[in-house]
């Protein structure tokens, strides 16, 4: 069960990516990707990151990681400012903040062994050589739910679950406080994605972890996440604790990704909310409220004023103009 103590909080993150054009390439526009981003994360926690692709979910969980540079803004973790360190505390830093990629395919080297794509971060980080190494590897590929047999086997002899396994046994390896899991089950079959993450679940238990964990779909978050953030366009539009943010949605556009879920229960129906349009760029983002080209409640109101991300109660932060948040909807 999650605790109050903050590990990881960002505040007004941006991160914009130059366009350059004409004969001196000049910086002729960005793209805004992360465009003033604030959320924390507490001890023991999961928050999902959720949105289309396109909305900056990704580039937020590594402009986290310095992975990438951030434009703007501030990332404390625990406490200290993240992107004022240099290279050698950046460097111990990232032993503590480790990530799962979202293709199991293409995260893992295909000419090291896994005994070798586990037990280089443990040398890399000075963690453990020859024997010592060995017997940690081993005891690591267990603890994701394999054998120490798997040890000398290159990642093209496995599945894509099992590949995600040695994914998570590698994040594991230097006992990190934080992961950020950038859709970690996407590329699985479903059948295979409720393991992967009941797997991840267990292993924050017995490991005290903290988790980003970040998907493109409200149904592969929900079991996992305590509290859920949606973003839109480089923004966050509501961050919620997840049993809020199922029962009453305030923003449109996440009760949109919510109708999207199947409901198991072949008896009750709901009508699924199908956006028109696409997500416009992020070069231009519209104004005003970024969602009103695709709203169904637009308002005057919407198009030239942003709303605010407020607190509407019990910590259910939400930036939308209507006055009650988005109207209930029946379920049949
Ligand atoms: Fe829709 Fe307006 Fe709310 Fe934006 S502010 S989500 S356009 S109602």
């Amino acid at each position: 069960m999650a605790n109050e103590e903050i590990l990881l909080e960002v505040n007004n993150l941006k991160k914009y990516f130059p366009i350059k054009g004409g004969v001196f390439g000049r910086v002729v526009g960005n793209v805004k990707a992360v465009d003033g981003v604030s959320f924390y994360v507490n001890k023991g926690e999961t928050v999902g990151l959720v949105g289309e692709s396109g909305c900056g979910k990704t580039t937020t969980g590594k402009v986290v990681l310095r992975l990438e540079e951030a434009t703007e803004g501030e990332i404390l973790f625990e406490g200290r400012n993240v992107l004022e360190l240099g290279r050698e505390e950046m460097r111990s830093l990232r032993r503590e903040m480790q990530i799962i990629f979202q293709d199991p395919y293409s995260s893992l080297n295909p000419r090291m062994t896994v005994g070798n794509i586990i037990g280089e971060a443990l040398e890399i980080h000075g963690l453990a050589r020859g024997k010592a190494k060995e017997k940690k590897v081993k005891e690591l590929l267990e603890v994701v739910g394999l054998t120490a047999h798997h040890m000398r086997r290159y990642p093209h002899e496995f599945s894509g679950g099992q590949r995600q396994r040695i994914g998570v046994a590698r994040a594991l390896a230097v006992d990190p406080k934080l992961i950020v899991c950038d859709e970690p089950v996407s590329a699985l079959d479903v059948s295979i994605q409720a393991q992967v993450i009941n797997l991840m679940e267990d292993l924050q238990k017995e490991f005290d972890l903290t988790y980003l964990f970040i998907a493109h779909d409200l149904s592969v978050v929900k079991h996992i996440s305590d509290r859920i953030a949606v973003m839109y366009l480089g923004k966050i539009v509501e961050l919620a604790d997840k049993a809020a943010l199922f029962k009453k949605p305030i923003h449109p556009y996440t009760q949109a990704l919510l109708s999207a879920i199947p409901i198991p229960d072949p008896a009750i129906k709901r009508e699924k909310i199908i956006l028109k349009g696409d997500v416009p760029s992020p070069v231009n983002p519209p104004s005003g409220c970024r969602f009103h080209t695709r709203c169904p409640y637009v308002m005057d109101i919407c198009k030239t004023e942003e709303p605010e991300f407020v607190d509407w109660g019990d910590r259910h932060f939400a930036a939308c103009h209507l006055e009650e948040g988005a109207p209930e909807r029946e379920v049949l």
